[in-house]
């Protein structure tokens, strides 16, 4: 193989590599500027947790990449694919985003199921209406996915008759419905009743075992040593310390990292 075909490659084989990437990410609602010129890289098979005080931007950073909000600045690719940033809503770029979309799925603090909708419904929505999934193939894979985080007698259930536990179970299978390439997962146990954190945890564990690329923000900080290889401290939208989860926790260099951490402690 000659020299220049050998750089291609190996540039292929990183690019691969890399499920996300952002550089220097800028968001300002008016006057308000709220991420400062964040990047972060996730490999396959990396999960990042995100921690950081109240406001400090984790959830604007999440939707930002989900491009539920508009990034002011700055550059994401998704799986090597370069996402055109200012949003202008030409069809080429709505598209885009849609498309990119259907690779990421957030999973919310408030579960935000379709209320309306039996688990089922809920699940096999985006596989068959956005992704063009037959219907009976969704409806297969939506009664696995369902099993697999312990809903398999619930398929028929409306969220309401479900504790939060079990609706944010539903909601990871939901967000697992478009095999997506990396996930997002923002706080997802913060509105649960203590008793029922670990049953989600444990989905997510697994998760995480098997593999799959995840962004996660968390407060759970004992959870985040747990499963993360990456953890990101972000203060007043800067990342102020990012390393492995022994470093950030076990030896945090910030003294602001290190005054965060007792608080949550
Ligand atoms: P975190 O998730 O870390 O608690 P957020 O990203 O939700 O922080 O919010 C960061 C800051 O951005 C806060 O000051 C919040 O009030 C502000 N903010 C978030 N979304 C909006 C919005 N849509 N319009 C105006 N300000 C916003
Ligand atoms: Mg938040």
């Amino acid at each position: 193989m000659d020299t220049a075909k050998a750089v291609a490659n190996s540039d292929e084989a990183s690019l691969n590599q890399e499920a996300i990437k952002v550089e220097d990410l800028h968001k300002s609602f008016g006057q308000l500027e709220v991420l400062k010129g964040v990047s972060l890289t996730a490999c396959k098979g990396d999960v990042v947790a995100i921690i950081g005080g109240s406001g400090s931007g984790k959830s604007t950073m999440l939707r930002c990449i989900n491009f539920l909000e508009t990034p002011s600045s700055g550059k994401i690719t998704i799986g090597g694919e370069l996402v055109e940033m200012h949003a202008d809503g030409s069809p080429s770029n709505r598209r885009q985003i849609e498309r990119i979309r259907t690779r990421l799925a957030m999973v919310f603090q408030q579960f935000n199921l379709w209320t309306h909708r039996s688990l089922l419904e809920n699940v096999i929505e985006v596989p068959v209406h956005v992704l063009k999934v037959p219907k009976s193939q969704a409806i297969v894979r939506a009664h696995e996915l369902l099993e697999r985080v312990g809903l398999g007698d619930k398929a028929d259930t409306y969220p309401a008759y479900l504790s939060g536990g079990q609706q944010q179970r539903a909601a990871i299978a939901r967000a697992l419905a478009v095999d997506p390439s990396v996930m997002l997962f923002d706080e997802p146990t913060s509105a649960l009743d203590p008793e029922l954190v670990g049953e989600v945890l444990t989905v997510i564990r697994d998760l995480a075992a098997e593999g799959r690329t995840m962004l996660l923000v968390t407060h759970e900080m004992k959870f985040a040593r747990e499963v993360a290889n990456h953890v990101v401290y972000l203060y007043e939208g800067r990342i102020e310390e990012q390393g492995p989860p022994a470093e950030v926790f076990g030896n945090p260099k910030s003294d602001r990292l290190k005054q965060f951490l007792s608080s949550v402690a």
